[in-house]
């Protein structure tokens, strides 16, 4: 049996030593506030054990992990339709890049780059009467936490500067795949990033793609174990943006991150980790979150490879 819990331990303070390299994103600017030194990791398996060590009980801005909410929000509504709308192939890009929109005609690769996650709120937006609370709700019914909220001030901030964010939805407007008033699409977009969670909650949150859809804990069946599985395949493949081969490579696990400097990993059939350390590396994931996940995956000799 794997010690999970001493590995983490050793490889959490292994990386303490290092240099923690990156930078905090200052384009929304509420971001940049944060304590760089912020370091945290929180572990869940299916069968309940969970490890936490350092700031994993500490909110944070979760920004483009909610992505993978959204996603299986609207998987599980509007089934294979969905991807007409979106396509499934990694980007190889920035991930608020605007230079394939135009050759694919209006067709976002994938639903992790900003592009893919403009179009499923627009989608959110026809399917929901009230999409940020009906989203709300379903993440704290994961998460099993009715005080999660979103942080209104980061949430003004990134729509005060999304000059790119909108270029990409009233891009995407003229090819007819947003629906709605594109300024409608950016503040729920927004609203959705700049929802706050801890370490453990996001671990605990998407334990049910580890389990075939069903959240082990409360045995709740999110989503069909089909599509859990091909959601793993685009995080595994998309997941990091042009850093996904990267990712897949050292870290050998499907996972998600966002800018705020959390990533969120999974071993199906096992455990969902969590990990969250503020500065980013050049490609807008977290320095250290990579750093640990490529240490643990290692030392624990598990990856789905
Ligand atoms: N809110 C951020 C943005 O749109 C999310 C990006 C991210 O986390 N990679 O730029």
């Amino acid at each position: 049996m794997v010690d999970y819990q001493q590995i983490i331990s050793k490889v959490y303070h292994d990386v303490l030593r290092q240099e923690n390299k990156g930078k905090v994103p200052d384009y929304i600017p509420e971001l940049a506030c944060i304590e760089e030194g912020k370091f945290g990791i929180a572990m869940t398996t299916l069968n309940n054990f969970s490890v936490e060590i350092g700031d994993s009980a500490e909110r944070f801005s979760i920004q483009s992990i909610s992505k993978v909410f959204a996603l299986a929000f609207v998987y599980e509504k509007l089934e294979e339709k969905l991807w007409r709308r979106v396509d499934v192939e990694p980007s190889g890009n920035a991930f608020n890049s605007l230079v394939q929109i135009e050759a694919d005609n209006g067709i976002p690769r994938n639903p992790f780059i900003n592009a893919g996650a403009i179009v499923i709120c627009d989608i959110l937006l026809e399917i929901c009467v009230d999409p940020k609370s009906e989203m709300l709700t379903f993440i704290r019914g994961l998460a099993e936490d009715d005080q999660i909220l979103v942080n209104e001030t980061v949430a003004k901030s990134e729509r005060q500067n999304s000059f790119r964010n909108s270029a990409l939805c009233n891009y995407m407007k003229s090819f007819g795949n947003i629906r709605n008033n594109p300024d409608d699409v950016i503040d729920l977009y927004c609203t959705l990033c700049a929802i706050e969670m801890n370490c453990n909650q996001l671990s605990k949150s998407l334990l049910f793609l580890a389990n075939e859809g069903k959240n082990p804990l409360n045995h709740q069946q999110i989503l069909s174990s089909s599509k859990a599985k091909r959601i793993n395949a685009i995080l595994l493949t998309c997941g990091f943006y042009d850093e996904s081969g990267e990712f897949s490579f050292r870290v050998g696990l499907p996972g998600k991150s966002g800018v705020g400097g959390g990533i969120v990993a999974l071993y199906p059939q096992h455990y969902c980790i969590t990990v969250w350390s503020p500065k980013l590396n050049s490609k807008g994931n977290s320095y250290r979150g990579m750093k640990f996940l490529e240490a643990f995956t290692t030392q624990t000799g598990e990856s789905i490879f």
